[in-house]
């Protein structure tokens, strides 16, 4: 099964790839995951990344594809994968259909109104990923799951997360369409907590399977 996780900034994509991979055996692929690895390990790619991402901007699409077809050839990837993040603009879309068939995309719809809070309030654990707001960690700055030291990403503030938005609605939403019109788009309400969305996307995926 291979599925997209679409959405905008902060509406829990992080959060549901991690148990959607984990309750269907699928290799969680994140684009900004790959580039924050990138980074931290100052290669090229990483360099690159960093001045669009600081910005808030996406990543030009050429780098981006090249890394995510060398990602699905590996053999994780045979018998599916979960994609978060990636496709964020159309050409991207274009260039996955040209050598993958998507068999489900699940948008987590969510108001904007609720992002930038989210966002600028998100803390995240350095060693498993796992989010988490301030405004529930009573002052801990370790994660609950694995005791790893919580941080706050550098385009969590909110000049970038401004910055984010903008491009989501103006080269990432247009793709809610687009995959309206292929027919395998499952819309999801974002605003629950993240055991309802999940329990809304498992509904969905099940439907599929
Ligand atoms: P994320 O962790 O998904 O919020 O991604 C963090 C940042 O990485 C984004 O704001 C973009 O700058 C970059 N990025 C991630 N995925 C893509 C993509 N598919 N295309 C271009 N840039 C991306």
């Amino acid at each position: 099964m291979n599925v997209i996780l679409l959405g905008a900034p902060g509406a829990g994509k992080g959060t549901q790839a991690t148990r959607i991979a984990s309750r269907y055996n699928l290799p969680h692929i994140s684009t900004g995951d790959i580039f924050r690895a990138n980074i931290n390990d100052r290669t090229e790619i990483g360099v690159l990344a960093k001045s669009y991402i600081d910005k808030g901007q996406l990543v030009p699409d050429e780098v981006t594809c090249q890394i995510v077809e060398g990602r699905l050839a590996e053999k994780d990837c045979e018998n599916g994968y979960l994609l978060d993040g990636f496709p964020r603009t159309i050409p991207q879309a274009e260039e996955l259909e040209k050598f993958n068939k998507i068999d489900c995309v699940i948008n987590i719809d969510i108001d904007f109104s609720y992002l930038m809070e989210r966002l600028c309030g998100r803390r995240v654990c350095k060693d498993c990923g796992e989010s988490y707001h301030v405004s529930k960690l009573n002052g801990k700055t370790d994660c609950a799951k694995c005791g790893g030291e919580l941080y706050q990403r550098k385009d969590d503030n909110p000049e970038t997360v401004q910055s984010r938005l903008r491009v989501y609605e103006n080269q990432t939403a247009p793709l809610i369409d687009y995959y309206t019109r292929k027919g395998v788009i499952v819309n999801v309400a974002g605003e629950g907590t993240p055991e309802e969305v999940f329990a809304l996307i498992v509904k969905a995926l099940d439907a599929i399977k």
